[in-house]
This record gives structure tokens, sequence and C-alpha cells, in this order.
């Protein structure tokens, strides 16, 4: 391969394999739409899984090359794992079962690092420009539309640092919230895997339950919040162009840890135009097993509801005193097995629809689900004081990084 390469996006996908290439002696041009890397997320903290590969993610990253004390990131080996029925639990390990780390535009980010890294091998980025796929050898421009949402507030706590992971249907249609606390800075996220109108009071009810069960004294700063968009391409190469990260529907639909699959994406794209391999068949062998078999776990939550939840809870904290480590049951449920590879044509069926995109490329999509019956419920006494505090915040100049008519 010869010539200048052309990258749609400074993502971490787009920004890895501009690295890798740029690296090598390549030309490269990466083409951002918006002002900065990471201006996507800013402030969000966000965990990088360490359970779909028997290597650490750190350790994969220093082999191609990155250096992943660029960016500030925080190890845990213990959860609260919190269940429907609010018993809450503690999954553990031995090494790092993920790493929290921040989103944005502040130095400290992986974006950031991710850029600074790019930057000095070489690459050129032009942020504020508008470009089509059609330009470009590498798409990474992220998702384009919705299956899911998530949204959070970031706020100043004294707590200590913690993870908290809670499985619940009534405060996260179909999914899961979550509370992440580093260094004082806290973020309580609730995702929803059902669409619903006026979502905020979701966020609310949600950051009420974790006030009433933490010590939080909570002092609101921003809320946070996007999209996920979950599709299997037929494709991963389309007209001599290689789709990466989220824009390839390289992305968890189970959980939606999407970091891991869109540097590994970049790097694979970068490798395969050096010559190393063909794209298509590499991302077949390395993540597309993985990325089917979070779908299929996700059409089976999708139909459980708080029971099945609770199912799962008792069955992970079972699997641990079995084999001795909380990590075990996260890589079982990435592993395909025969039980879970027969489900895959009823998940297609069930789960995704086909949908041919305007650039001519064809995607078993998973779309938004409709909200449910027991969807809609009157909020607490609590989270109604959540939404006048946070309608303060907002006055007094507290950013918000979704729609008004959500928050
Ligand atoms: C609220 C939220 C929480 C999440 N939490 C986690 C988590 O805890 N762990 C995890 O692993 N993952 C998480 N994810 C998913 C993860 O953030 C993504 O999967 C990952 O960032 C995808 O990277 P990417 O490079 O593919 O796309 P992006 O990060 O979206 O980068 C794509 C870039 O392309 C640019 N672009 C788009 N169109 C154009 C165009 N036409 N021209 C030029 N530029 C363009 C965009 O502005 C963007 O900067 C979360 C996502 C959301 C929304």
């Amino acid at each position: 391969m010869s010539g200048e390469v052309h990258i749609l996006g400074a993502g971490l996908s787009g920004l890895a394999s501009a690295t890798i290439l740029a690296k090598a002696g390549k030309e490269v041009h990466v083409h951002e739409i918006r002002s900065d890397s990471g201006a996507r997320f800013d402030g969000d903290f966000q965990g990088i899984e360490n359970w779909t590969s028997e290597v650490d993610f750190f350790e994969e990253l220093s082999d191609w090359g990155f250096d992943a004390t660029e960016f500030k990131s925080d190890s845990f080996d213990i959860i609260d794992l919190i269940h429907p029925d609010d018993v809450v639990t503690n999954p553990q390990t031995e090494g790092v079962a993920f790493r929290v780390v921040e989103r944005g535009t502040a130095e400290h980010t992986i974006d950031q690092a991710f850029k600074r890294m790019a930057l000095q091998s070489g690459v050129k980025i032009h942020y504020g420009v508008k470009k089509s796929a059609e330009e470009c050898d590498i798409v990474a421009a992220g998702p384009r539309e919705s299956s899911a949402v998530a949204y959070g507030e970031i706020f100043h706590t004294k707590h200590r640092n913690i993870v908290a992971f809670q499985l619940n249907d009534k405060l996260a249609p179909g999914a899961y919230s979550y509370l992440i606390i580093i260094d004082g800075i806290g973020l309580i996220c609730t995702c929803l895997w059902r669409k619903q109108r006026n979502s905020g009071r979701y966020l609310d009810e949600t950051i009420a339950w974790y006030e009433r069960n933490y010590d939080l004294e909570r002092k609101p700063i921003k809320r946070v919040g996007g999209k996920g968009d979950f599709g299997i391409p037929t494709k991963y190469v389309h007209e001599g162009r290689l789709y990466v990260g989220e824009a390839g529907g390289l992305q968890d639909f189970m959980w939606g840890f999407g970091m891991r699959y869109a540097i590994t994406s970049g790097v694979l794209a970068a490798k395969s135009l050096l010559g190393e391999f063909e794209y298509e068949k590499e991302v077949r062998r390395r993540l597309v097993p993985l990325v089917k078999t979070s779908a299929i776990n996700r059409f089976l939550m999708n139909r459980v509801g708080d029971r099945g939840f609770k199912l799962v809870a008792n069955q992970w904290m079972r699997n641990q005193k079995r084999s001795g480590d909380g990590l075990n049951f996260m890589r079982w449920l990435y592993k395909p097995g025969i039980f879970r590879r027969g489900l895959w044509p009823i998940v297609k069926i069930g789960m995704l629809r086909r949908k041919e995109l305007t650039d001519g490329r064809v995607v078993h999509r998973m779309p938004f689900r409709k909200s449910l019956k027991r969807d809609s419920w009157d909020p607490s006494i609590e989270a109604e004081k959540v939404r006048e505090q946070w309608k303060s915040t907002r006055s007094k100049g507290g950013a918000i990084s979704f729609k008004e008519s959500d928050a």
C-alpha cells in the first residue's frame, strides 16, 4: 500500500489506526467533525473490560505500541453487584476486572492520550471537518442511530472510590445502572434499552435510589449521556473501505463496553493496510464471535426482566464460590458454546432487523425496543427532589450533553 491514508473520525478507533499507520511511515490524515477528540463524552467515566480475552488489555496496548500511562486509569478488582431486590453482593477477582477511565477533552482522558500519541507519531488531525465515508480508507465515525441510550449525572462527593453495578428493570429498562466514584468525582448512570418518553425520570429515580443506599452527599456538576448503535454488518470492508469501532458494529451488545472493540478493530485495520493480514478475515476471527455472543446474551436479557436478572446475579455469585474468581463468570458469558451458538438463528430473526444503509452496506440492526406497560410509574418524592436539585444546578450553568427534554 502506498500514498496517503484518510480516516473518518478521531475517536479511539480512528486514532488507534492512525497511530499505527503513521509509525509505519504512512502519511495519515484524520478528519473529525467535532472540535476535539473526546468532545462526544465530556467528563464521563467509562470502564474498559478485561474479560473478553485471557490477555490483560493493557498488555495488548503495550504490545501494539500504546502507552497506557498517558491517561489516568483506576483498576478495580471488586464491585458492588446490586440485585433487583436490592441485595448487594461482591464479585471479585485476583487481577484487574476492569479499569475506569475518563472520556472527554481534559488532558488526563483516554481520548486526549490517544490524540497525543497520534500527533507524536506524525498523524495530521483535521478538526471541525465533515467528510463522507466515500472520501476515506478507514471509517471510524462511531454510531449512526440509536439502539439504546445512557444518561448520567456527574457530581462532587466525599465518598471513597467505588464501582456499583445494578441490575434493575425499573430504573434501567432492560439494562442496568451504575455508580462510579473516583477521587471525589461521582457518576450515576442509567442505561435504557427500551425507548422512553421523558427519559430523565429514570435518571432521577436511579440517583434517588443510590442516595438512599450510599452516603453520597452529592453536589451535581453536569449531566452527560449518549447513544449506542448495535448492528452486525454483512461485511467489514465495503468498496475498499475498512469499517472499525462502532461504525462497523464492533461493539458489545450485552453491556455496551465498546472501547476495547474500538481500539482493537482500529489496530487490526491499520495492520491489514500494512499487509499483515486481511481485515475482513481477522475481524471475523477475533471480534465477530464476541460480538455475536454478546448479541445472544442481549437477546436473553431483553426477555428476562427482574426475575431473570436475579437469576443472573445469583448464578454469578455461585460461579464465584465454585471457581474462586468472579471474573470467570464474565469470561464464560462471552464464550460462544453450543447452547448460545444454537440460538443465533433465533436471535437474528427475533432481535435484529435487516437494513440497507445509504452507502449500500447491509446491517442487521438491533432497533430501539418499545417501552412496556411496566415502564410507566409515578416518581418517588426523593426523585422529585433530585429533579428540583438538577433544575437549580442547570439554572446556575450546569451543562448537559443530551436533549433538554430528556434531562
Ligand atoms: C453514555 C455511554 C457510556 C458508555 N460506556 C462505556 C463503558 O463504560 N465502557 C466501554 O467500553 N464503552 C462504553 N461506551 C461505548 C464506547 O464509548 C464506544 O463504543 C466507543 O467510544 C466507540 O469508539 P469509536 O471510535 O468507534 O467511535 P466514537 O468514539 O464515536 O468516535 C467517532 C468519531 O467520529 C466523528 N465523526 C462522526 N461522523 C463524522 C463525519 N461525517 N466526519 C468527521 N467525523 C465524524 C465523531 O464526532 C467522533 O468523534 C459508552 C457509550 C456511551 C454513549
